[in-house]
C-alpha cells in the first residue's frame, strides 16, 4: 500500500532527451516491514538504475529509506515496483512517499546505515536455500561447489543466528568467521546477490563440516559420504540443522527406525521424514497442489500428507497413522546429504522423549551420545533453539499446527493498534509467547511443554531476546487463569506491569479472530483437551458468545468426572468408565470389552468418580473422544498427547453417512432462569456402545461418532444464532486438528448459512493461545478508554 501526503506530485518541467517536455520530481520514500538482511537495498539500487532515477537508499531503525529523483512516470513506476518486485524474503508492510523539491541530482548510491532511534525494523525468519545458490552448489566450477554453508541475501539462516540488533554480522553467530577477500568483495558490491548478506562465507573462510564419533574424534573420509554410508548401514546419525540437532536414520529400515524409537524412548509419536524433492515426496504421499506449494515453500515446514498405500517407509516411522510428515531439504547440508544418501531419511528432533531439542554442540554430544552413532556437525553456532514447523493443507489453504522455524519471528498484522505493548505468556503445553506492539504481534517460535527447567529457560530467555530484538518493553502482561501453569507463575511474578488474566477458551477464540484479522462478535466453538474454567471446573467443550474483549459461556458439553485428574488423560479407558456410567446410570450392558480389560480398577474408578474424590468435573471434548476410542478398542492408554483421538480419526470410515444424536438442553441458570446449553456427550457414548454390541464395524461407529459431534456443534450454533443474531462461527482448540471433524463441521455450518472462521496463521492448538491473549489484553485496554498511540 502506498500512502503518504502530497503524492502524486507536481515538479519542475524540463526538456527530456526526446525533446518532449517532461517533469522532474523528487520523493522521499520509506519502506517498512521485513526489509533488512533480505537484499532490499541492492534491489532498490538496481530498480533506480533501471528506471534512470537519481538519489540514494539506506537502512535505519524503521526499515529502508530512500530519496529518488527523475521523471514523474519513473518515480511512480518505482513506487509500484517496490512492493510488487520486492526480493523473495522481504515482506513489505507499508510504502510511504512524500514530495520534495527536485535538486537536479544525478547518480544513485547506497548510503551508510543509521542506527539511532527506537528500532522497528524486523528480523526475518530462516529461509531455505534459493535456486541461485543451489545452482552454484551443484556447479563444479563454482568456488562454493558442494559447500554446505552456501547462502545469499535471498536465502539462509537469519533468526537462528541473530544474537542482537541491528542485524549485522558482528551480532550473528557468524561473527567469529572473518570474510576472505573474495567474500568481502561480494559483500560490499551493491550489484551482487551477496551484498550485505550477513552469513556470507565460502570454503576458504566459513564454517566447516565434520563427522565425529561420540568421543568427539573425527571419522576418516569425506564427512558427507561417510555419513551417508552410516545411514545405509542402519545407524543413527545426529545432524546439526538450522535450529537444533536432528536424528536421522534410513526411512526404509524397520530395524533402524525401531532402534531410534527405543533409544529416544519415543514409543508411537510419528517421525518426520526428509526427501530430496517433490517427486520423491509423491512416491510416499498424495501431494495435491496446496501440498506441493507448502513442501516447496522457502519456509520449508514439515507437511502432513496422506500416505500412499505401499509407500516404502518402515512401519516404525508413523505407526497407526494414515499420514506422513514430510519436508524437503532446507539447508545446503541437507541437500548434499540427501543427494549422497539417495533415499528418504527420518529426520526427527534431537532429544530424548519430550525434552527440548539439543542445539548447542556440548549439549548435543552429552544428551545424544546414547542415541546417535555419529554426529554430522559444524562450527557455526545456533543462537536460538527453533524446531521445525508443522503444517497441513486444509480446504486448499495452509493450516499451521506448529509455527516455528521459517515463520518466527515474522510479525502477524493486527486489525486494531494496541494502546500499550503487551507480553502474552501463552499456555502450558505447546507453549509460545507473544510480544505485541502497535499493530504487530510477534508470536515466538515453539517453546514446547513448560514442564521442565530446560523449556522454562527457553521461555524466559526467549522473552528477553524478543524484547531486545524488537526494542519493546511490555506494559501489559497477559496470562492463562490456570494457577499451576509455569507461564502463569512467571507472569504473576513480573514487577511493574499491568496483569490481564485471560480464560483459556476465550484466548482460543480470540486467537482465531486475530488469525482471520477479525474482531467479532462471533459464536466461538473451543474444543480441546483441558483448560481452566471460570467456575473451578475443567473446561474443554465450549460454546462462547465472544468478541475480543469478553465472552459469555453459552453452551458446553455436559460435565463428567475426570477420574484421577492427569491419570485420566494418560488412560482413556477411565473416561470410557465415567461416560458409560453417565450413559447408563449404573452397570453398563455386558459384553463391552473395555470393562473386562480393566476389571480390576473399573469399580474403584467409578466409586471415586461418584464420590467426587480426585475427580473434578470436566466438559472436555478431548476426553469424550478418548472415551469413545477406548470403548472401540482403539487404545486404552496413550504415549503422546491426543493419541487416542488421532487414532480414532484414522479408524473412521469416510464413506459412512450415519450420525449419532446428542440431546441438547439448557442447564439451570442463576435465579432459576435458563443457563448455558448442555450437550449430552453420554448420549453419543451410549449410541457407540449399542452399535458395538449390535456388531457394527468399528470404522462405521467411529465415523457416526464424528458426524454426531459435528451435528451437535451445528445444532448448538443454530440455537445461539437464534438467540444472538450472530451468523459467524469461529472454530478453535486442539480437537479441530481432527480433519474429519473439521470437514464435517465446516460443511454443515456453511450449509446452515453460517460464515466459518478456522485457523491458518497460528495453530488451533495451544500454540495459538499467546496471540489470543495478546489481542484480548489490547481490546480490554481499548474498552477501558486507552487510545492507541
Ligand atoms: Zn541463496
Ligand atoms: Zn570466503
Amino acid at each position: 500500500m502506498v500512502g503518504g501526503m502530497g503524492w502524486p506530485l507536481a515538479g519542475r518541467e524540463r526538456k527530456g532527451e526526446t525533446g518532449r517536455v517532461t517533469s522532474t520530481v523528487r520523493a522521499s520514500v520509506r519502506v517498512e516491514g521485513v526489509v533488512q538482511g533480505v537484499g532490499f537495498r541492492p534491489f532498490v539500487y538496481s530498480l533506480a538504475i533501471r528506471l534512470g532515477l537519481a538519489g540514494w537508499v539506506g537502512n535505519d531503525v524503521d526499515g529502508v529509506f530512500a530519496e529518488v529523483e527523475g521523471s514523474a512516470a519513473g518515480v511512480k513506476e518505482f513506487l509500484g515496483l517496490l512492493e510488487t518486485q520486492a526480493p523473495p524474503l522481504a515482506r513489505v508492510d507499508r510504502v510511504t512517499a512524500a514530495a520534495m523539491t527536485p535538486r537536479g541530482a544525478s547518480g544513485f548510491e547506497i548510503v551508510a546505515s543509521d542506527h539511532s532511534g527506537r528500532r522497528r525494523a524486523l528480523v526475518s525468519a530462516d529461509s531455505a536455500t534459493c535456486d541461485d545458490c543451489l545452482a552454484e552448489l551443484a556447479d563444479p566450477a563454482d568456488r562454493r561447489y558442494a559447500y554446505p554453508f552456501i547462502n545469499c541475501t535471498n536465502c539462509g539462516p537469519r533468526f537462528t543466528i541473530v544474537t542482537g540488533v541491528p542485524y549485522d554480522r558482528p551480532l550473528t553467530t557468524m561473527a567469529p568467521f572473518t570474510m576472505c577477500a573474495a567474500c568481502a568483495a561480494e559483500y560490499h558490491d551493491p550489484a551482487n546477490r551477496r551484498f550485505h548478506a550477513q552469513p556470507v562465507c565460502c570454503p576458504a573462510c566459513g564454517p566447516r563440516l565434520r563427522l565425529i564419533d561420540t568421543r568427539r574424534s573425527d571419522k576418516a573420509g569425506d564427512p558427507l559420504a561417510e555419513a551417508a554410508r552410516l545411514l545405509a548401514n542402519g545407524q543413527v546419525l545426529a545432524v546439526k540443522g538450522l535450529g537444533g540437532y536432528h536424528l536421522a536414520v534410513d526411512a526404509g529400515s524397520q530395524a533402524a527406525a525401531s532402534a531410534l524409537r527405543a533409544r529416544k524412548h519415543r514409543e508411537d509419536k510419528p517421525f518426520a521424514l526428509m526427501v530430496a524433492d517433490v517427486a520423491a515426496a509423491r512416491e510416499l504421499c498424495e501431494v495435491d497442489e496446496t501440498g506441493q506449494a507448502l513442501l516447496a515453500s522457502a519456509r520449508r515446514p514439515v507437511v502432513l500428507l496422506p500416505r500412499r498405500a505401499g509407500a516404502p517407509v518402515a512401519d516404525a516411522v508413523a505407526p497407526g497413522n494414515r499420514q506422513l510428515g514430510i519436508m524437503l531439504p532446507y539447508t545446503p547440508l541437507h541437500h548434499l546429504l540427501l543427494a549422497e544418501a539417495g533415499r528418504p531419511i527420518v529426520l526427527t528432533s534431537g532429544n530424548v522423549s519430550d525434552e527440548p531439542i539439543a542445539y548447542t554442540d556440548g549439549d548435543a554430544l552429552a544428551r545424544l551420545s546414547g542415541i546417535a552413532d555419529a554426529f554430522l556437525t559444524h562450527d557455526r553456532a545456533i543462537h536460538i533453539r527453533t524446531d521445525d514447523s508443522v503444517v497441513r493443507p486444509l480446504r486448499g489453504r495452509e493450516t499451521l499446527l506448529r509455527r516455528s522455524r521459517g515463520y518466527a519471528p515474522e510479525p502477524l498484522g493486527l486489525t486494531a493498534r494496541l494502546p500499550r505493548p503487551v507480553l502474552a505468556c501463552g499456555a502450558e503445553l505447546k507453549n509460545t509467547f507473544c510480544l505485541a506492539v502497535e499493530n504487530r504481534a510477534f508470536v515466538s517460535h515453539h517453546i514446547g511443554d513448560l514442564e521442565n527447567f530446560e523449556t522454562l529457560r527457553s521461555f524466559t530467555e526467549g522473552i528477553g531476546h524478543f524484547q531486545r530484538l524488537f526494542d519493546t518493553e511490555p506494559e501489559v502482561v497477559a496470562y492463562d487463569l490456570h494457577p499451576e501453569y509455569l507461564s502463569t507463575k512467571y507472569a504473576l511474578d513480573l514487577p511493574g506491569v499491568d496483569l490481564v488474566g485471560v480464560q483459556h477458551h476465550h484466548a482460543h477464540i480470540a486467537s482465531c479472530l486475530a488469525d482471520n484479522r477479525e474482531e467479532g462478535p462471533v459464536i466461538g466453538v473451543a474444543f480441546d483437551g483441558t483448560g481452566f474454567g471460570g467456575d473451578g471446573t475443567i473446561w474443554g467443550g465450549e460454546f462462547l458468545l465472544a468478541d475480543l474483549a469478553g465472552f459469555e459461556r453459552a453452551g458446553h458439553l455436559e460435565p463428567v468426572p475426570l477420574p484421577g485428574g492427569a491419570s485420566a488423560i494418560r488412560q482413556p479407558w477411565r473416561m470410557a468408565a465415567v461416560y458409560l456410567d453417565a450413559a447408563y446410570g449404573g452397570d453398563p450392558p455386558a459384553g463391552l470389552t473395555v470393562a473386562g480389560r480393566h476389571a480390576g480398577q473399573w469399580q474403584d474408578v467409578l466409586a471415586m468418580s461418584r464420590r467426587g474424590i480426585n475427580a473434578p468435573p470436566t466438559s472436555s471434548a478431548g476426553r469424550l473422544f478418548d472415551a469413545v476410542a477406548a470403548l472401540l478398542g482403539v487404545r486404552d492408554t496413550i504415549n503422546y498427547e491426543g493419541q487416542a483421538a488421532i487414532e480414532l480419526e484414522q479408524w473412521a470410515d469416510p464413506a459412512e453417512r450415519g450420525a449419532y444424536r446428542a440431546s441438547i438442553e439448557p442447564g439451570a441458570g442463576p435465579g432459576g432462569g435458563a443457563g448455558p446449553l448442555r450437550v449430552r456427550g453420554a448420549d453419543l457414548v451410549r449410541a457407540v456402545a449399542e452399535d458395538l454390541l449390535a456388531g457394527a464395524a468399528p470404522a462405521v461407529i467411529a465415523a457416526r461418532f464424528h458426524r454426531g459431534v459435528a451435528a451437535a456443534i451445528v445444532d448448538v450454533c443454530a440455537r445461539l444464532r437464534d438467540r444472538s443474531g450472530r451468523g459467524t462461527v469461529a472454530l478453535s482448540g486442539g480437537v479441530f486438528q481432527n480433519l474429519l471433524l473439521v470437514g464435517h463441521v465446516v460443511d454443515r455450518l456453511e450449509e446452515a448459512g453460517f460464515r466459518v472462521l478456522t485457523h491458518a496463521r497460528v495453530p488451533p492448538n495451544d500454540g495459538g493461545i499467546s496471540l489470543g491473549q495478546a489481542v484480548v489484553a489490547g481490546a480490554r485496554d481499548r474498552a477501558a478508554g486507552l487510545a492507541a498511540p
